[in-house]
């Protein structure tokens, strides 16, 4: 089978148990503060575990993208030296929100994988939760005895803590697991050693493909557990894993999910997969980190130096090295196997296909840069080294190396490849430490604690904000939340007309009212598909009615930028094609941005053409047209853009405004018109390939033209407000360079001049003419005089000492014929300094120095003459 079709086998079969199949949700995680990226099929499903939202079906299945190169799960370092890691892998899996639990889990599992796939039980392994006395929790004695209806009892395992239970986080739902585990080697090793000794011990042929988890518990925030009351079963296999072994191979990357980009990497790279234990690695790392970028671009990720963007920029340096070490690669080239990954990817997962110039370009500008840096690395390095060879040592300082690593990207392997080559060794314990220290540093900065929710009620919480600012509500549930040493507060209601912040839209701020108290709304957050109200205090009558209030202004004025940025995607796309896909943005009170992917900077005709195109649809008037339950396709009907890297639930709201059809959750004003005024204030780059406006509207797009209208007045008030302010600074431009040429051609005839006096005045010493200048001048006109004596003059030096600026200055002036001779102007002139305690230099022929003790200014000059004439 290839990988496309068990990937449909997978889905057709939990189709066949009354499974809805649901599409993958994005890489690129956007509204869980607990996580930059899809780590595990859970969790675009997490909001139902935690019981905030209702699954639309009580049994799913899907296969979803993941990334485990952050955080709780982090397999980077492994990826490319095993061949069973990566960072970007699909989960197959499968769901039971508080419907089927162990029973059907376990024995759908087996007659997946046994009797549909045909993979030879006797290769087959289990393990089982063993317990945990301090927990108070036994083994799992039920998953136990449904795995022997299927396996012999030496193929059942038991497993530890670390194995065999599963927690989402410190607090939440949490159970037992079993996983299933793959036996691949050749029968003669089957014989020397049962796969049962060799489960869950990195072994590279005994591999874990399926984990069963079966959450049943909830942990508190002290660390107790009590019962969930819906059970979730939750399963993820290992989409790559499972290839591997159903096309009998021996490393995922013998499948043909990798062999193509692999066949293409060598052709590029002179070199033949398999032949050279370091190439291959290289070749492994480069083809993993390709598809875990490329996706996470397609997501919307773009690379970046903070968060989740930094993770990414992570990812393709790691690659780029790899391919620069041991590949050969010194300039961009893993961006040349994209075509290759769409025409592998791209059906079942059109978002890359869709992207494939944008993902192009951005890779192609981020390995080049890091090749710049890489080579400027280096550099640094073979300074580092010779400093240490000067000093006698063979071993290079830990913080040094730190240093390459933090701010060049440098991993402690790759500094100590190229010291080990010039005979040189890396501190690695100073290394340690300094990395220790900066990891200490973030986690103090990142600390939270959560507090336990205190619950009122089991009622769920409802947004009524597309149609109230103002709704009668109760509190279902609050805690503290400690960050830092500050303490906020967290408050959930039945109903809110609070927007929670979420997809670039800022939150809602304002008052919870009841007869007894006023709690301020400082803020308010989308988690988890839950809003959370950021409060100063904590109610001190829980129970009471209050009245949610919204700050109105500061809302409508946020909806107005929310509208607008859906019109400007409309009007970019007129104006500069439809090739413009939005980046990402940022709306809130004041003003807003819009990301989107253009290849030029915008031209002023452009920029001029779209504000006046925003401005019309504005003037348009057109109201509001919403449809909030509406289905995926029943949206594409009505011609709304696909955008990619947004989650969307099987139904979506559809808002129109006009022509403009966009899937958004944010809040809009009723009509356009109600934006008044659309300024574009700038238009930059933020990434190869993707540009940001940045632009107002309503009063503060007002209030900027006022701004921009009282510059110009000020301006104009200089030139007794003529109407022509532009022609009237291009005059006084002009005459300012008039101006300026005629002082100068003073200034050059006056030192010409005063060349001629010196000249004359000169008098012998030693058999060389000196002439010499006492007197206070700016010290660009004594350069400018001693550079015409020295284009004419022979045998003469030119020695002067004056006061500029409260401060002793030197100078002196050889002829070419007496530095022929071997005279050095700077070396004397640095000779003669010292005694006006300073320092200078110059050319042998034309040198200058300055000092500090004026009352010597005399003295000093003297001291030259006699070296001049020495
Ligand atoms: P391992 O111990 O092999 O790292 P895990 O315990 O981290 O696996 P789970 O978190 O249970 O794995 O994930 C479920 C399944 O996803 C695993 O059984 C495996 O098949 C697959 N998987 C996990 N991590 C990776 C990875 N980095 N690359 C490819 N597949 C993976
Ligand atoms: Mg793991």
């Amino acid at each position: 089978m290839t990988a496309k079709e068990i990937r449909e086998s997978f889905k057709k079969f939990f189709e066949s148990k009354e499974h809805l199949i649901v599409p993958s949700a994005p890489m690129v995680v956007k509204d869980d503060p607990t996580l930059m990226f899809t780590n595990a099929g859970m969790n675009q499903f997490k909001d139902i575990i935690l019981g905030n939202a209702t699954p639309k079906c009580r049994r799913q299945a899907d296969s979803q993208k993941c990334l485990r190169v952050s955080g709780k799960h982090n397999d980077l370092e492994e990826v490319g030296h095993d061949t069973y890691h990566h960072t970007m892998f699909e989960m197959l899996g499968n769901w039971s929100f508080g419907d089927y639990f162990k029973k059907e889990a376990i024995s759908w599992a087996w007659e997946y994988i046994v009797d549909v796939l045909k993979i030879d039980p006797k290769d087959l392994y289990a393990t089982v939760f063993e317990g945990s006395p301090e927990e108070g929790l036994s083994r799992d004695d039920e998953a136990a005895s449904i795995w022997e209806q299927f396996l012999p009892k030496d193929h059942i395992i038991n497993g530890n803590k670390h194995d065999n239970f599963w927690e989402m986080g410190d607090t939440g739902p949490c159970g037992p697991c079993s996983e299933i585990h793959v036996d691949s080697r050749s029968e003669e090793e089957k014989a020397k050693v049962p796969g049962r000794e060799l489960v869950n011990k990195d072994h590279p042929q005994v591999i874990e493909i399926w984990n069963l988890v079966f959450m049943q518990y909830n942990r508190k925030a002290d660390g107790s557990l009590e019962g969930l009351p819906a059970k979730v079963i939750d399963t993820g296999m290992g989409f790559e894993r499972l290839v591997r072994t159903l096309q009998g191979k021996t490393s995922n990357y013998d499948t043909d999910v990798f062999q193509p980009l692999i066949k293409v990497l060598g052709d590029m790279a002179g070199c033949k997969y398999g032949e050279d234990e370091k190439k291959d690695i290289a070749m492994r790392v480069v083809v993993d980190h390709l598809r875990a970028i490329a996706f996470a671009i397609a997501d919307g990720q773009l690379p970046s130096n903070a968060k989740a963007g930094y993770v990414i920029r992570r990812i393709l340096r790691r690659a780029v090295r790899y391919g620069y070490t041991f590949l050969g690669q010194k300039e961009a080239f893993i961006y040349k196997l994209v075509p290759t990954l769409v025409d592998e990817m791209g059906d079942a997962f059109p978002e890359i296909a869709a992207q494939q110039k944008l993902v192009m370009k951005v890779m192609q500008e981020e390995e080049s840069s890091f090749l710049r840096t890489l080579e400027n690395g280096i550099k640094l390095l073979q300074g580092v080294i010779d400093e240490t060879k000067a000093a006698g040592k063979t071993e290079i300082a830990g913080d040094k190396a730190f240093t390459l690593f933090d701010t060049f990207g440098f991993p402690l392997d790759l500094t100590e490849l190229i010291c080990r080559e010039q005979g040189f060794t890396v501190d690695e314990k100073g290394f340690d430490v300094c990395m220790q220290e900066q990891k200490n540093r973030a986690r103090n900065a990142a600390e939270v604690k959560l507090g336990d929710w205190q619950t009122l009620s089991e009622a769920e919480s409802e947004f009524v904000g597309y149609d109230n600012t103002e709704y009668p509500a109760h509190i279902i549930k609050y805690r503290e939340v400690q960050q830092k040493k500050r303490t906020a507060y967290e408050v959930i209601l039945d109903k809110t007309p609070f927007y929670g912040e979420m997809g670039g839209e800022i939150g809602d701020s304002g008052v919870l009212v009841s007869e007894h108290e006023e709690i301020k709304v400082l803020d308010t957050k989308k988690e988890n598909g839950l809003s959370i109200h950021i409060v100063d205090k904590l109610p001190e009558h829980p129970e009471a009615e209050f009245m949610a209030c919204v700050d109105v202004e500061r809302r409508h004025a946020i909806e107005a930028n929310h509208t607008c940025t859906h019109l400007l995607d409309e009007a970019l796309r007129e104006v500069l094609g439809t090739h413009v896909e939005q980046k990402g943005s940022f709306v809130g009170p004041d003003y807003f941005r819009f990301g989107f992917s253009h290849f030029a900077k915008m031209t002023d005709e452009e920029m001029l053409a779209v504000e006046k195109k925003v401005n019309a649809l504005i003037r348009a008037n057109d109201p509001l047209w919403e449809k909030r339950d509406a289905t995926m396709d029943e949206a594409r009907a009505m011609g709304a853009m696909a955008l990619f890297g947004e989650k969307y639930g099987d139904v979506v709201r559809v808002v129109r405004f006009g022509d403009s059809v966009e899937l958004c959750g944010g809040t809009h004003t009723s009509a356009t018109g109600n934006i008044g005024l659309f300024k574009i204030v700038s238009e930059s780059a933020i990434a190869a390939g993707v540009r940001r406006i940045e632009a107002l509207t309503g009063e503060a797009a007002e209030n900027y033209v006022h701004v921009m209208e009282e510059a110009l007045r000020s301006a104009r008030s200089f030139f007794n407000n003529t109407p022509d302010l532009a022609g009237a600074i291009r005059k006084l431009v002009e005459e300012n360079a008039d101006a300026r040429k005629q002082l100068e051609a003073a200034a050059a005839e006056k030192a010409a001049q005063l060349a001629e006096r010196l000249y004359a005045g000169a008098q012998v010493v030693n058999g060389i003419r000196v002439a010499r200048f006492e007197m206070s001048v700016d010290p660009g006109f004594a350069r400018n005089m001693a550079l015409l004596l020295q284009k004419k003059a022979e045998n003469l030096v030119l020695v002067g000492a004056y006061e500029f600026g409260g401060k002793p200055n030197l100078l002196a002036m050889y002829s070419n014929d007496l530095v022929a001779k071997g005279k050095n102007a700077g070396k004397d002139i640095r000779e003669a300094a010292k005694l006006i305690q300073g320092g200078g230099g110059g050319q042998p022929g034309l040198a200058t120095a300055g000092g500090r003790d004026t009352a010597s200014l005399q003295p000093a000059l003297d001291k030259l003459i006699e070296l001049a004439t020495a």
